[in-house]
């Protein structure tokens, strides 16, 4: 059986000046498990069900050297009885996370930048022959990530103005859109690409939906693009944090609620309007900034 039982509550935040014009909810999907985390197991979770179906026993699969994929497909790997492989984007490097990776037992295969750009050549050279593995696409993307993401929404308890979720492929965001477009919500859903130029996720997100669905994209919340940052938004996930206690990651999460923010400073939203930020995990984001962090 590929489960978890799992709690992920909405919770009402109180962080002014944000929570002085609206009311802010969380949806911790980061409490989900501590490293089948956020948005990673709704991700995982058709992808395991299918291999599981076709009887593969081997999942291969894409990241850079700090993914949060690579940790959630290793435990899960570890956890439902499936081998896991991961080429690894760039030269050979040890951090917590890749250690962590080879803790759960997944095999690890750095790859130069240039031969990770041309993913199928890359796991036919390997894998051609193979029939026990099962491919999943970097980060997870693909109509299974999706379908699991959508599960986002039908949890859900309470009705919202606006949604947010941060987006690194646009499978979660797709989801979500879906979802809310589904269950004929009276929601708007906004997307903050944790990338520099955001734009071009636009046509992976629209690629995964069931219909033309307005979003909103805001591609402007990147702080110099994935990985990097700025010291507003160091300053911000600290702040955050002590007032909180709620742990925000600097690649996704971050960015997320400081486009919140920036956006309740300059009256995007209606006086009490109800904003629900997708808390998607991936806390291990952290331990590859800790030494701007502390
Ligand atoms: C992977 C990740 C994302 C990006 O999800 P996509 O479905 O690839 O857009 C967002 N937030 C966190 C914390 C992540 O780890």
């Amino acid at each position: 059986m590929i489960d978890l039982k799992f709690v992920s509550r909405e919770e009402e935040i109180n962080y002014p000046p944000i929570t002085d014009h609206v009311k802010l909810f969380i949806k911790r999907d980061d409490t989900i498990h501590p490293f089948i985390s956020g948005n990673k197991w709704r991700k995982l979770k058709y992808n395991l069900i299918d291999a599981k179906e076709k009887q593969k026993t081997h999942l291969v699969t894409f990241g850079g050297a700090f993914s949060n994929h690579l940790l959630a497909t290793a435990a899960a790997g570890a956890k439902f009885g499936l081998k896991t492989t991961a080429f690894v984007r760039g030269e050979k490097v040890n951090n917590p996370v890749l250690d962590l990776c080879q803790l759960f037992g997944m095999n690890l295969i750095f790859i130069t930048r240039k031969d990770y750009k041309d993913k199928p050549r890359l796991f036919k050279s390997y894998f051609d022959e193979d029939n026990e593995c099962f491919l999943l696409d970097e980060g997870g993307y693909g109509l299974n990530a999706e379908k699991g993401c959508r599960e986002i929404i039908t949890e859900l308890k309470n009705g919202y103005d606006h949604i947010f979720c941060s987006a690194g492929t646009g499978a979660t965001a797709a989801g979500i859109i879906n979802q809310v477009f589904i269950s004929k919500l009276n929601t708007k859903v906004n997307i903050v690409p944790a990338l520099k130029g955001g734009e071009f996720l636009k046509p992976e997100i629209d690629n995964l939906l069931i219909d033309k669905i307005d979003y909103q994209l805001h591609t402007h919340w990147h702080f110099g693009g994935y990985a990097k940052t700025k010291p507003e938004l160091i300053n911000f996930i600290k702040d955050f944090t002590q007032k909180t206690g709620i742990l925000i990651d600097p690649v996704y999460t971050s960015k997320t609620l400081y486009a919140i923010k920036d956006l309740v400073s300059k009256n995007h939203f209606k006086k009490d309007d109800k904003i629900l930020m997708i808390h998607t995990g991936g806390l291990f984001g952290i331990l590859g900034m800790m030494d701007k962090l502390v």
